[in-house]
């Protein structure tokens, strides 16, 4: 059976969420107060109704508790998104992921079982700030506060030398984990692949790490 979807709060986060499920080929619920949103999303979603999640009896007449996964979309107002969150746990909901305004926020919807919480703006933010910095950082990926995967380009030092020559494990402390050229993608590299001006690495370490190396193959 097709996994079924129900996002809650039809803003910019939600609304693209919406799109991209849908996009591809999920059916999705869409649930939002506020009939305008609602109408945008009438023909992207499989259903989209006009509902307030803070209400238990609507809730339960949708009949959210046999969806598989609810996304919490609700931005500034921290009291109906952390009301909707509970009376989701409270019903039996599978998995529920909320997006969370601040720490405070946070911390609620953790003490209350959301299953998964984001921040959206917050993780942007600092993926953007290391693609500015850094002009051969194309994306990162938290992964803990000290550590992070990386796509770092391969520069010019790099050209040509292989993974043994380069030593980047021992050196920096960092593994990369997979290496991109073109469409082709060489996942757990060996020792002996050369790499080529250009190529994409996919190194995991340390922050610290892998800003040396950063610093050092410019
Ligand atoms: P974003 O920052 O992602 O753009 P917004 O705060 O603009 O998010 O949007 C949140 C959406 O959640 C709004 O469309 C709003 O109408 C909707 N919303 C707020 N409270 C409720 C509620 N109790 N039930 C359903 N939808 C709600």
């Amino acid at each position: 059976m097709k996994k079924q979807y129900a996002v809650i709060g039809l803003g910019r986060f939600g609304g693209s969420m919406c799109k991209a499920l849908a996009d591809q080929g999920m059916e999705v619920l869409a649930i939002d107060i506020d009939e305008d949103r609602v109408n945008e999303f009438s023909n992207v979603v499989t259903h989209a109704v006009i509902a307030d999640s803070t209400d238990e009896g609507v809730l339960k007449s949708l009949g959210i508790r046999n969806f598989q996964h609810v996304v919490v979309a609700i931005g500034d107002n921290l009291q109906s998104s952390i009301l909707t969150t509970l009376i989701l746990k409270e019903m039996g909901v599978e998995k529920i992921t909320v997006k969370a305004q601040n720490d405070y926020h946070e911390k609620v919807l953790r003490k209350i079982g959301a299953d998964k919480i984001i921040h959206p703006e917050r993780d942007m933010g600092v993926r953007i700030a290391h693609q500015i910095v850094s002009n051969n950082v194309l994306d990162y990926l938290e992964l803990s506060d000290e550590h992070s995967i990386v796509e770092l380009v391969a520069t010019k030092k790099m050209n040509n030398k292989s993974l043994i020559e380069l030593d980047i494990r021992a050196k920096y402390g960092c593994n990369v984990v997979a290496v991109k050229r073109g469409k082709d993608i060489y996942v757990s590299p060996q020792a002996d692949q050369s790499i080529h001006q250009g190529d994409v690495l996919i190194v995991i370490g340390g922050d610290k790490d892998i800003n040396r190396l950063e610093k050092q193959m410019a």
